[in-house]
């Protein structure tokens, strides 16, 4: 058994052609399989065929060189389809093996397979190649050497593909392992192939039977250039393919990368984060840590986008942005997760103390105002925070922090909180009241009930508050305080203080017409302040109904009218334009500047209820109720104090000098049939007394307010 032979190298040059095309064969076959790896089929398959036809031509080829270099002392020729059958058998065998090797799922046992699978080829295609001439007599063929040979391509057909596939440190890139196994396999092929062609001792055969057909002068400048060039043009277009790819890989990589980021604060946003969360998990596992996730939602950003314009809404994320990264420190991320929501990934391993160490310092590094536009703002913001494994799987862990920090702003906000379990049950809750809440206008559950104001020397009733009440099908009746805040985070508010104002309006014209000229106040959100059209709204609404605008009051929330903002002053302007009273509800928990209080064409100051609670027995109540009686005669508003429960609260109270009063001591909040009633039928059976002007315009004077005189019709609002 010959394990190697000098012949080749005796030969001279003409062993160096096989060499070269040995090389550069396995360099193309390797490179076309390695492709059935990157590409999906049926491009894979295109790739594995290519890889075959190479080997196999190349296997061809190669014995044909060989038969050359070696030299005869006779005529060779070739029978055309015994030349052809190698061929079609090498390209029949090698497909498969390619496929085995790099194929997605190959597995030893396929790679195993398919180096068997391509030294077989390479043993059949010699031998039946060894066939094609028909040397005479037969050829005695060398088992040892053909299972040398076939053993030898078959191990480095293994390793090469081994060795392809390894991303070790050396060989970690593909020209590297592309350099490696070529050469191993180039050397093993041209070796092997010469083994196999030399097997049989055939020089010394006497003549071959098709010497009169193909020639093998003809065969062997086709085997050598022939082959070269397909091999040159499969290389070109592997080449060509790879600068496509790659150029494809850059517009992959810019267009991934841009899906992943935020392009208004150029942090990664939430896409990234659900793709990076498994990951961070699995690291965190791993080192049997913890990891903290804290959810930053800025208070108050809303309304900040919305007077201020989106320009400044977007600066100033801008800005929080920024001050989160440099704040955040090296081992931890920030993620934009919505508008005005960031994601901050903790220091890995942080326990409880430092993560509440770490939000407190953002919510401090937050207040430090940010300079937008020449302007100074501070931003407050809540946080909510779980930490990983023990508040839930990776996939919830954004929603627990979602829901601490839910909770944390429902807590007054600027301040954070870890995750609970309850938290959760808080939001399923509210999420069933949204989902009933979308459909309660339409089932008319909604109501307006009315609490009277008292004039507070007189003890008469002079107007009263609308108040609003959702008559839920299972939960009976339930406070605004519990939907309203709903409503305005999920963009219910607008339909239903629409709602509000039209039913306000309509119940201010049946009782008109039912000889009761109430004044109502109706309560006005956040939400409505910013509606373009309210002013409008209002005053057509009051057209519609035939209603003199002074029987409307519209009470704003201190904090509310107090941003000192030209969007603020111009809606003031419009609803005093209309002419319907306006009135700053629960003042006194807000901060109000003199100067700009002067400003707004308000008539009406309502104590908030915080400070008549105490009034009868602390100094500091009365003190701010004093302040605010007296600045109310300063800037001639009325001043209404609400939620007066008892008669001592009363009693000073009207000492103070209060003008109106509003609470349980003197009424509920009612239905409108039930004030009716009170004040037309039933008005001598209680203490309380309707102011007579109430009546006035129908039971005395022409009417100021309406343009209609009829008589009170009491029939037809009894129907109602
Ligand atoms: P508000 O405008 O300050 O209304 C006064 C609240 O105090 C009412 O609660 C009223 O029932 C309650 N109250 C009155 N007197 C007393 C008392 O003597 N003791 C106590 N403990 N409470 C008293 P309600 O009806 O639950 O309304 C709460 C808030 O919901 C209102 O505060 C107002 O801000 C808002 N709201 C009510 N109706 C509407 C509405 O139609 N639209 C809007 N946007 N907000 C509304
Ligand atoms: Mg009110
Ligand atoms: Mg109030």
């Amino acid at each position: 058994m010959v394990l190697w032979s000098p012949l080749p190298l005796i030969e001279g040059l003409a062993g160096l052609l096989p060499l070269l095309l040995a090389l550069l064969s396995a360099f193309v076959c390797l490179d076309c399989a390695s492709r059935i790896t990157t590409h999906r089929w049926p491009y894979s398959l295109a790739w594995a065929i290519g890889a075959a036809l190479a080997f196999s031509t190349v296997s061809l080829s190669l014995h044909v060189l060989w038969v050359d270099a070696i030299g005869t002392s006779f005529a060779v020729g070739y029978h055309p389809v015994l030349l052809i059958t190698p061929w079609i058998l090498g390209v029949m065998l090698s497909l498969p093996a390619w496929w085995l090797m790099f194929g997605t799922r190959a597995t030893w046992q396929h790679q195993i397979a398919g180096g068997l699978l391509l030294g077989s080829t390479l043993l059949v295609t010699q031998s039946v190649a060894l066939l094609a001439p028909g040397f005479l007599p037969g050829l005695q063929w060398n088992g040892g050497a053909m299972l040398t040979g076939t053993t030898v391509m078959m191990l480095a057909a293994l390793l090469a593909g081994k060795l392809f596939q390894a991303q070790t440190a050396l060989l970690s890139s593909r020209p590297v392992r592309l350099l490696a196994s070529t050469t191993l396999m180039g050397l093993a092929l041209w070796w092997a192939s010469f083994h196999l062609t030399h097997q049989s001792n055939w020089p010394q055969q006497s003549g071959t039977a098709y010497a009169g057909m193909i020639s093998l002068g003809a065969l062997t400048l086709l085997a050598s250039l022939g082959t070269l060039v397909l091999l040159l043009m499969t290389l070109l277009i592997s080449l060509m393919e790879a600068r496509m790819q790659s150029s494809l890989q850059l517009v992959q990589g810019t267009l991934e990368k841009q899906y992943l980021t935020d392009p208004l604060t150029q942090l990664p946003n939430r896409a990234y984060l659900e793709k990076a969360l498994p990951e961070i998990a699995r690291q965190t596992d791993e080192a049997r840590r913890t990891q903290s996730v804290l959810f930053l939602d800025i208070d108050g950003f809303k309304p900040i986008n919305e007077s201020f314009g989106h320009r400044f809404g977007d600066l100033l994320l801008q800005a929080v942005a920024q001050r989160l990264v440099t704040q955040a420190g090296d081992g931890a991320q920030v993620i934009r997760w919505a508008a005005d929501e960031f994601v901050v990934i903790g220091q890995p391993g942080d326990g409880r103390v430092e993560v509440a160490a770490t939000a407190r310092m953002l919510l401090d590094t937050l207040k430090q105002p940010l300079s937008i536009e020449g302007r100074d703002v501070p931003v407050a913001a809540s946080i909510g925070i779980a930490i990983y494994p023990q508040d839930g799987a990776h996939s919830m862990l954004i929603t627990h922090a979602d829901a601490a920090a839910r909770a944390a702003k429902s807590s007054g906000g600027d301040t954070y909180c870890f995750f609970e379990p309850h938290m959760l049950q808080d939001i399923r809750e509210q999420m069933d009241l949204l989902r009933d809440l979308k459909v309660a206008l339409d089932q008319y559950q909604l109501e307006l009930y009315f609490q009277p104001k008292v004039h507070a020397p007189s003890g008469q009733i002079t107007g009263a508050e609308a108040l609003l009440r959702w008559n839920h099908p299972t939960r009976g009746l339930i406070s605004p305080t519990v939907f309203i805040p709903i409503a305005e985070r999920f963009g219910l508010i607008g339909d239903i203080g629409n709602w509000v104002i039209q039913e306000a309006c309509r119940q201010i014209r049946e009782w008109r017409d039912g000889g009761l000229r109430m004044r109502v106040a109706i309560n006005l959100s956040v939400h409505q302040m910013r509606q373009p059209d309210l002013a409008e709204r209002i005053a057509s609404t009051l057209a519609v109904h035939d209603i003199n605008p002074r029987l409307l009051t519209c009470e704003i929330t201190e904090s509310v009218a107090m941003e000192d903002t030209e969007s603020t002053k111009q809606l003031f302007a419009r609803l005093a334009a209309v002419g319907v009273h306006l009135s700053i509800d629960d003042f006194g928990t807000g901060y109000s500047s003199l100067s700009y209080l002067r400003q707004l064409p308000a008539e009406e100051l309502k104590i908030d209820r915080s400070f008549v609670v105490d009034v009868e027995h602390s100094e500091d109540a009365r003190a701010v109720v004093d302040a605010v009686i007296k600045l109310g005669i300063a800037l001639d508003l009325k001043v209404v104090a609400e939620g007066v429960e008892t008669d001592g609260q009363y009693q000073v109270l009207r000492r103070l000098g209060c003008d109106e009063l509003q609470g349980f001591l003197f009424a509920r909040p009612m239905t409108a049939k039930m004030l009716f009633l009170w004040a037309t039928v039933d008005r001598q059976a209680t203490h309380q007394e309707f102011r007579p002007s109430l009546f006035a315009d129908t039971q005395m004077q022409p009417l100021d307010d309406t343009a209609s005189g009829e008589e009170p019709d009491l029939q037809r609002l009894n129907k109602a």
